[in-house]
């Protein structure tokens, strides 16, 4: 009897738990699994913000994907994935086709623009490791130019992060950290450096605690941010942003961190979809098709207490990870009995940069140098889930204090 087919897409935090997880049973002798990914490395997206800043070398939030994943046992083609095609059973990359028993979709997202024009042509996003290099460089070079030029251009030195969400806010937190470092490199005055965060929300960090939302708040205007919270962008140009009411900042640098929607495959392949996302169903499956799962930031999963979607993490990703290996598993073992899906949400920690951080553990709220430590330890764990010990002592946090 020929084996089963297994595809899975995007080797991100979803991907490659599943592929870990699948390696680790028996999966992967009763069936051929292939995992799909644009790069032969897998990065750690939630460590991005810090890259980007410049306050962490890139490399150290990638690694190689044959570090933890045996390609003796899950065969692996570096590819994009351009569209799949359900019906036929099929998914064509950019250089092959595929075709698959079993699909899993874990493409992750790409920004939300709500359509707002010039962010595509004018803004940076925090979405990979080639991306945040572009910016680490793009800052650097801004304090490079300042003090060639005999004409000083301030919009060199203005920093725009477009959204006050979970994101924007740990990329400020560790810009904030690093414009010392560059104003004393370049020879810049500190207060030279305009750095702004614009929220269109009537708060900072929508979704958290009002006394953590302070706290961060405080921690980041003592490091000279200002904030513009209910103040939509209508439009990011050449020369910086436009806002609603007419006000223009000019800036050399706009970095969007406004949300996400589900990676632009979902859409062109033609699975009904919400900002790109797919509502799955308990069991992690894309309605009407009971051959393809969808895990991660494609996946759309109702929080039932407040009838409104969980927002896409890693968190969540991982948890998914480990549901879909168990149903994989069981339908290549004929069952028909799938296990539905459970999110266990521990808790939120959003560094600020330095050694302070805000969140929530379990029901408990922790603030500066304790919630730094914990954020420490969740990027760890993380580590420890995919590849144990060894991971965490090559790629880990391992300075805490
Ligand atoms: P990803 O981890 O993004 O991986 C997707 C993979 O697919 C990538 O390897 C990519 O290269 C690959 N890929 C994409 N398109 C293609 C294609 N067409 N062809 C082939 N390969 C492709 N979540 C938390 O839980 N906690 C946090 O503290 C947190 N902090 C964050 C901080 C930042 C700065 C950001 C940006 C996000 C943060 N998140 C956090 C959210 C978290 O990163 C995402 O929810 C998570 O990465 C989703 O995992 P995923 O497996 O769906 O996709």
């Amino acid at each position: 009897k020929q084996k089963q087919k297994i595809v899975i897409l995007g080797a991100g935090y979803g991907g490659m738990i599943l592929a870990a997880r699948l390696q680790k049973s028996t999966v992967y002798r009763d069936a051929q699994i292939t995992l799909v990914n644009k790069h032969n490395y897998h990065y750690q997206t939630t460590w991005l913000h810090e890259p980007a800043a410049g306050t962490m070398h890139p490399e150290k939030t990638r690694m190689k994907i044959d570090s933890v994943i045996d390609f003796n046992k899950i065969s692996f083609v570096k590819d994009t994935v351009l569209e799949v095609k359900p019906e036929e059973r099929k998914v064509v990359l950019e250089n092959a086709e595929l075709d698959y028993d079993i699909l899993v979709v874990g493409l992750g997202s790409e920004p939300e623009t709500f359509g707002i024009p010039g962010v595509h042509e004018h803004a940076f996003a925090i979405r990979s490791v080639n991306s945040v290099r572009v910016i680490r460089e793009h800052i650097e070079y801004n304090f490079a130019n300042y003090n060639k030029q005999d004409e000083k251009d301030d919009s060199l030195l203005t920093f725009i992060v477009a959204g006050a969400g979970f994101t924007g806010i740990e990329f400020i937190g560790e810009l904030s950290e690093r414009i010392p470092e560059l104003c004393e490199e370049y020879d810049i005055p500190r207060e030279k450096v305009k750095l702004y965060s614009v929220e269109a929300a009537p708060t900072a960090l929508p979704g958290f605690d009002e006394e953590l939302v302070e706290y961060a708040m405080n921690v980041l205007e003592s490091r000279g941010v200002e904030f513009k919270i209910n103040t939509p962008i209508e439009e990011v140009t050449a020369q910086g942003v436009r806002l609603k009411g007419g006000e223009e900042i000019h800036s050399n640098t706009v970095v969007w961190t406004t949300g996400v929607r589900g990676n632009s495959v979902i859409e062109k392949s033609g699975f009904e979809s919400m900002r790109g996302r797919i509502k799955v169903e308990k069991d992690l499956r894309a309605p009407g098709h009971e051959d393809v799962f969808v895990i991660g930031d494609c996946a759309l999963i109702i929080n039932e207490e407040i009838n409104r979607p969980y927002p896409p993490t890693a968190q969540i990703a991982i948890q998914q990870a480990y549901t879909a290996a168990n149903n994989i598993k069981a339908l290549i073992e004929g069952k028909k009995d799938l296990e539905a899906f459970k999110p266990d949400i521990k808790g939120t920690v959003a560094s600020l940069g330095g050694k302070e951080a805000i969140g929530v553990v379990g029901s408990r709220k922790v603030y500066g140098n304790s919630a730094s430590v914990v954020k420490k330890m969740i990027d760890n764990r993380y580590l420890f889930l995919l590849g144990g010990m060894p991971l965490v002592l090559k790629k880990g946090k391992l300075k805490f204090f």
